[in-house]
């Protein structure tokens, strides 16, 4: 009988008995994982019969976990440090309109942010909503501009308020942000000479932005140069703001009006609840 020595057949034995070792072990693992994840799926699916049977308090139960601490940050109250320096803010009135995309787009080529006052009945229009929306996802600001523009309705039968909640509320279901700086049609004076319509606007919380350069841009259409010549003539400030308009010779310029700041070191900022300073005819702090 071809008889395997005794030495062999031990080093036969050890590599054997290392071969079952080494499949077992991934093996009794696995099993492991599988009865595990098993039982867990058990214990999920118990839990949510349970779930399904309890029904629902009325009263949401607060768990401590739940209840807001002190430290956790509010969204709402971000704070965002104000720009420095020589700084330009860039406005357009009474969009949105069929140019608002091109305004957007020259901003956007330039890398500069701007601050839009819309009124409600442009906002109402469905075909220009994308644009809005557009504005603030590009980090525009959008406040309001009135529904009505109407100098009679908004100043002498008091309607300036409630016009501007309308409006404001209008973008905010556009764009889903929350505005409350508006710009007064025509400006703030005379309309708002009488105190007591600006304490309405004090009670409910708006603010309220003039200009510091009326590039009179509207008025323009047959002599678009002579919108950067107003602009430049009346820049003098370390803090300017423009008024300007969607119009077509504005959106013409407003590649030279962007190089012009640029040229004079000035950056461009755009409105910020938590930098807001006061910039109206009235003088009014409150606003
Ligand atoms: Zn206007």
């Amino acid at each position: 009988m071809n008889q395997t020595p005794p030495r062999r057949r031990l080093k036969r034995k050890v590599r054997i008995s290392l071969l079952m070792i080494a499949f077992a072990i991934p093996t009794l693992f696995m099993s492991f994982t599988v009865v595990k994840s098993y039982f867990a799926d058990e214990k999920a699916m118990s839990k949510e019969m349970i779930n399904q049977e309890t029904p629902k308090p009325e009263v949401p139960v607060t768990t401590p976990e739940e209840q807001p601490t002190e430290e956790a940050p509010d969204e709402k109250e971000e704070i965002v440090e104000p720009p420095t320096g020589k700084v330009v803010y860039l406005t357009f009135d009474d969009g949105p309109s069929h140019l608002t995309k091109d305004f957007l787009d020259v901003l956007e080529a330039n890398d500069v942010l701007a601050t839009f006052f819309m009124q409600g009945t442009n906002l109402q229009k469905e075909n220009l909503q994308d644009s809005v929306k557009r504005a603030t996802e590009n980090g525009h600001y959008v406040g309001a501009h009135s529904m009505t523009h109407d100098y009679k309705t908004l100043y002498k039968d008091f309607q300036f308020v409630a016009e501007m909640r309308e409006t404001l509320d209008l973008i905010r279901d556009i764009t889903g942000t929350e505005p409350n700086l508006v710009r007064a049609p025509y400006g703030s004076a005379p309309g708002l000479n009488s105190e007591q319509a600006r304490n309405q606007i004090v009670e409910n919380e708006l603010k309220l932005w003039d200009w510091t350069i009326d590039s009179e841009d509207w008025s323009l259409a047959k002599n678009p140069s002579q919108i950067v010549t107003n602009i430049k003539n009346s820049t003098k400030r370390e803090q300017e703001v423009i008024l300007m308009h969607e119009k077509e010779q504005t959106l013409a310029v407003l590649p030279e009006i962007i190089e012009f700041y640029k040229s004079q070191g000035y950056q461009f900022a755009v409105y910020h609840e938590s930098y807001h300073f006061e910039l109206n005819f009235q003088g009014d702090d409150r606003l």
